[in-house]
Parts: C-alpha cells; sequence; structure tokens
C-alpha cells in the first residue's frame, strides 16, 4: 500500500508538492515545515525552502530570502519547542550526513528514538485508494474532523449524485462536521481498481439520530479517484434519500 522513496531529494519531489499526508506546522510560499513523517526524537519538526537549495554551505546571495524566510520559521518553531519543552536542539546535516540533497532543518527535543525502531530514514509515498478510504472511513467513523482534510487533495472535489451538489475540499469537511445526527459509518465492502490502484469504490451503512431522536440509516457508495497520493474526487451514490437535502443538513455558507 505504500512505497518507500528511494530518491535523493524527498523534499522537492515529495514533501514540497504534498505528495503524501503532513502534519504542517508553518507553511508560507518560501517555506514549509512540519512533523517528521519518521522522527528520531520524540519532538520533531523538520523546516525546509520550498525552492530547491541543496544544502547550508552551497548557499549563496542568490538564495539571501528563503534563507531569511527560513530561518524566521526555525526561529519561531524552535522557540514555541522550547517553551513547551523546556529544551530544543537545531541541526542541518552536511556531506555524508545530509540523507536528502535539498537544504532542511531539524528541530528536536526530547529522547532519540530508538535506530531498531526507526530504521533507516525512509519516507512512505502516497497511500493509494484501497487505502485512502479505509483511513477516510475511520476518520469520518471517529468524528475527527481535523484529520479529515489532510486526506484530501487540494483541488479536490466530491459529488453528492442525488442532489447534485459539488463541494471543495473545507466544505465536504464542513458538510460532515457540522451534519445534524450523524452517529457511526460502517464499511461493508470496498474494492480498489485502476491500474495503479488509483480508483476505489467504498460501500458503507451510515447511521445518525433524526430530529425526533429515531434511528436512521443510510446506504451509500464513494466512488473514490487518487492523484498524489490523496482523495483528489469523490462522488457519492445514497440510498432512500430526496433529491432535496433535508432543512438544517448543510453548514451556512460564510
Ligand atoms: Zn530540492
Amino acid at each position: 500500500m505504500t512505497q518507500s522513496y528511494d530518491g535523493t531529494d524527498f523534499y522537492c519531489d515529495v514533501a514540497v508538492p504534498r505528495a503524501v499526508p503532513l502534519d504542517v506546522v508553518h507553511e508560507d510560499e518560501l517555506v514549509l515545515a512540519y512533523h517528521h513523517t519518521r522522527p528520531f526524537w520524540d519532538v520533531h519538526v523538520v523546516v525546509v525552502p520550498k525552492r530547491h537549495i541543496a544544502s547550508l554551505t552551497t548557499v549563496t546571495a542568490e538564495d539571501e530570502a528563503d534563507v531569511r524566510a527560513l530561518l524566521r520559521v526555525v526561529q519561531r518553531v524552535a522557540r514555541q519547542v522550547e517553551e513547551e519543552h523546556g529544551a530544543a536542539a537545531v541541526l542541518t546535516n552536511l556531506g555524508a550526513y545530509q540523507d536528502s540533497r535539498h537544504l532542511h532543518v531539524h528541530v528536536h527535543s526530547g529522547p532519540q528514538r530508538s535506530q531498531a525502531a526507526v530504521g533507516p530514514p525512509q519516507h512512505t509515498g502516497g497511500m493509494d485508494a484501497a487505502a485512502l478510504l479505509t483511513r477516510l472511513a475511520e476518520v469520518i467513523d471517529a468524528h475527527d474532523w481535523d484529520a479529515l482534510p489532510d486526506l484530501l487533495h487540494e483541488d479536490f472535489t466530491c459529488r453528492l449524485v442525488h442532489t447534485g451538489e459539488v463541494f471543495d475540499r473545507d466544505g465536504w469537511v464542513r458538510l460532515n462536521a457540522d451534519y445534524p445526527g450523524f452517529q457511526r459509518l460502517h464499511v461493508e465492502d470496498l474494492v480498489a481498481d485502476g491500474d495503479r490502484g488509483d480508483r476505489g469504490v467504498l460501500r458503507a451503512r451510515v447511521v445518525g439520530t433524526s430530529g425526533t431522536g429515531g434511528e436512521l440509516v443510510f446506504a451509500v457508495a464513494s466512488f473514490a479517484t487518487v492523484r498524489d497520493g490523496l482523495l483528489s474526487e469523490l462522488t457519492e451514490v445514497w440510498t432512500d434519500v430526496d433529491q432535496q437535502a433535508p432543512e438544517g443538513t448543510r453548514p451556512r455558507q460564510g
């Protein structure tokens, strides 16, 4: 389901284009900071310039704007880790120590995780449709709305066949989070499709409570398309529902 990344520039190839879900701490035009995908320390944030710069020792005057922005973010992250944990270290590797040939700064705190647990540095590739739909079902069933956007491509759209509505990423997250009476989502069936597992279908049973306290059960089939390791398109077919969305079930616009 996941592949390890074996190139030499994880940041240009995977992290900056956000080909995998990242736990982002800071992002602006020039800099990305996120919790390391395979942390070596208890607290481990990596800060990178978005533009390719090979390492600290190759920085030139041309890179000044990127390096200034990088340092500003390193300072902010380090200050926050220092405040929260009472200690922090800032590190950048060079030469043979540097596994990814793109300048990156580690901000870390706490004990080093055992190398046995960590293994050699590896980065997981994007999840396929089956893995993403499985995770999506877990996240929705757990009402873990903060984790939901991380599974969705920035250009994500969801189309509801019965109403003809189309939601973007934020809109669809809100629709789910705000849906009155939603309780559980039970996976009934999951089928992966497409050449590289980039398509999948999830059939699920959704249980909720009606306005008068009765139990509501719906069946839904979700047809997913994956791009860059994230869900990019979802088409939902609900059964036993009206073409008009029930009153009070749509998040307020704003
Ligand atoms: Zn690079």
